[in-house]
Order: structure tokens, then C-alpha cells, then sequence
């Protein structure tokens, strides 16, 4: 009888297992795009992109996205990839999307702007219970699959306005320059070019621009710096690597929309009307693609900062 159900079970597992095994071989975690000779992309939509340049001092990575997984994921590939120790991990902004993964850096220094110190706390303080994952999950769907393996800390250094992370040879500098948030920082990447754009980019989807501190004219302001140096590649939080073409068209919709509002505000509009009337510029985002659920919010935001 026993030995029965042994075989039972072993025909049973017979079965799943190699289901099982397709199944993880086939999960796609990412797009992994070669932006330059020191930087490597993670392409995905499990919160944001996750991006890797290689110092002399070893592998320093920008966002460690929503997952754990994800974020374990590409260091161990950059680590193969490079032949190299990771050395750092560089917050742009204290959004959860943004950190949820960054337990896969536990043993490494996180850097982020001072100016985020406040939204740290506040993520930190966050009792993820029923209610509150529901919450976040309506805006990430993978949430609830991800925040299980969330192991959350405060960054180990703060940084100003500015942290020099590269050599005189090979320059990577962080700025914070604020825009999406207070805190919003980007990397430069000299020798190649690079941008490292944090949430100021985010590529051919509706940016998310609702916070209390959001800054539109330092968001633009940001955006003009980056253009004036004609970057090879933009790596932003969300969405593909683009060109210096397309940084120009997301910066003219920023200031076409702040433009616009101005006038529609003068005009009487409310931002119902602004939104139901679709009255914001045409977008540099696919005409096509979803209205998120936040963006109602987003333009209300912009209404009362105008
Ligand atoms: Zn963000």
C-alpha cells in the first residue's frame, strides 16, 4: 500500500516537475539592454528599470526595482558579466517602486539624497497590511507577489546636491536636482555619455507627476542640462533607453503642458475639465496606450502648482 502512494507521488511529481522547470526557464525578468561599454539596462515593468555601471571600484547600480528577485537577479548577472564585486547601490528617489528590491544589496552601502530622508521614514513607518497592499497593489499588480521578500532599509549614506562616485578619468556623477520628487536624483556617466535619468525619464508612457513636491520648472530644468550635452543614451525609471531626440520631445511636452495649464487656468478650466476634455498637449506616449488611473490626480497636482 505504501509503496503504492510512493509511486503515486513519484508519478505525480514526474509530471510537474518538468512543467515546473519550463516554467521558471521561460519567466522573462527583464530586458537586458547594452547601453554602453560601462552600462547595462534591466528593461522591465515590475516597478522600475534597474541599471548597472561598471567603476574601476567595482559595479554600482541604479533603483533595485519593486522585486527582490529581479534586483538578486541582475547583480548576480552583472557580477558574472563584469567579473566583479558590486560596490554600491544609488537610490534616485524613495518611490517603493523603486526599493522594494532593495534587500539583493543588504551587504553593500545604499546611497540617496537628504532630501528624501522624510519619504524614507514614511516608507519605512509603513505597516503593510491588507488595506495597504491593496492600495499600492491598484497601481502595481505585482505587488502583493513582491512585498513577502521586501527586506526595507534606510540608505547607509546621504548625499546633498552631489556625489562623485567615479575617478578623474572616469567620471560618474550623481546630482539631485528634484522635479518628480524633492529628492530626484540622476547619474551622468562621463567617458560614455550616459545618462542615468531616474523618473525624470520615463519613456513613452504618461509620466507620474503628483506629489506634493513635484517641481515641473526643476523637472525642465533637468531635462534642458541633459540635452545640452547631446547624450549617446537615456536611461530612465521606466520604460526603453532612448536618444537625445526623444529627451528633446519629452522636455517640449513638460513645457508645452505647463504652458497650456497656465492658460487653460487663466481660461476657467478645472482640471475635470482639462482631463475629461483631454486639453493637455498631445503627449510624446503612444495615443493609444492606457490612461493610468493616477493621472486625474497628476494633473490636479500641476493645476495647483501653476
Ligand atoms: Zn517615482
Amino acid at each position: 500500500m505504501r509503496s503504492r502512494v510512493v509511486l503515486a507521488l513519484v508519478a505525480a511529481m514526474l509530471m510537474v516537475m518538468p512543467a515546473v522547470a519550463e516554467d521558471i526557464s521561460e519567466v522573462v525578468l527583464y530586458e537586458l539592454v547594452t547601453v554602453s561599454e560601462r552600462v547595462v539596462s534591466a528593461i522591465h515593468d515590475n516597478g522600475s528599470n534597474m541599471h548597472c555601471v561598471a567603476t574601476e571600484a567595482g559595479l554600482v547600480f541604479f533603483d533595485a526595482s519593486m522585486s527582490t528577485r529581479v534586483a538578486r537577479r541582475f547583480r548576480s548577472d552583472m557580477e558574472e558579466r563584469f567579473d566583479a564585486p558590486t560596490r554600491a547601490l544609488v537610490m534616485t528617489h524613495a518611490h517603493v517602486d523603486h526599493l522594494l528590491g532593495m534587500g539583493a544589496f543588504s551587504d553593500v552601502p545604499v546611497y540617496a539624497a537628504a532630501a528624501g530622508r522624510p519619504r524614507w521614514d514614511q516608507v519605512l513607518e509603513m505597516e503593510w497590511n491588507d488595506a495597504a497592499v491593496a492600495r499600492f497593489a491598484a497601481v502595481f499588480p505585482t505587488l502583493p507577489d513582491e512585498i513577502e521578500d521586501a527586506e526595507l532599509r534606510l540608505p547607509t549614506d546621504w548625499f546633498e546636491d552631489i556625489l562623485e562616485l567615479g575617478t578623474d578619468d572616469a567620471p560618474l556623477t550623481i546630482h539631485r536636482t528634484g522635479g518628480h520628487t524633492v529628492d530626484s536624483s540622476s547619474a551622468v556617466v562621463g567617458v560614455d555619455n550616459v545618462v542615468i535619468a531616474g523618473d525624470l525619464v520615463q519613456a513613452r508612457r504618461r509620466p507620474y507627476f503628483g506629489e506634493p513636491d513635484t517641481d515641473f520648472d526643476a523637472w525642465i530644468g533637468a531635462l534642458e542640462a541633459w540635452e545640452t550635452t547631446a547624450p549617446k543614451a537615456v536611461c530612465g525609471g521606466h520604460g526603453p533607453v532612448i536618444d537625445a531626440a526623444e529627451l528633446g520631445e519629452i522636455r517640449r511636452w513638460f513645457q508645452e503642458a505647463a504652458a497650456a495649464m497656465t492658460v487653460l487656468k487663466a481660461q476657467g478650466a478645472t482640471p475635470e475639465t482639462i482631463v475629461a476634455e483631454d486639453e493637455l498637449p498631445a503627449g510624446y506616449w503612444p495615443e493609444d496606450g492606457p490612461v493610468p488611473r493616477w493621472w486625474g490626480f497628476c494633473v490636479t497636482r500641476l493645476f495647483l502648482a501653476s
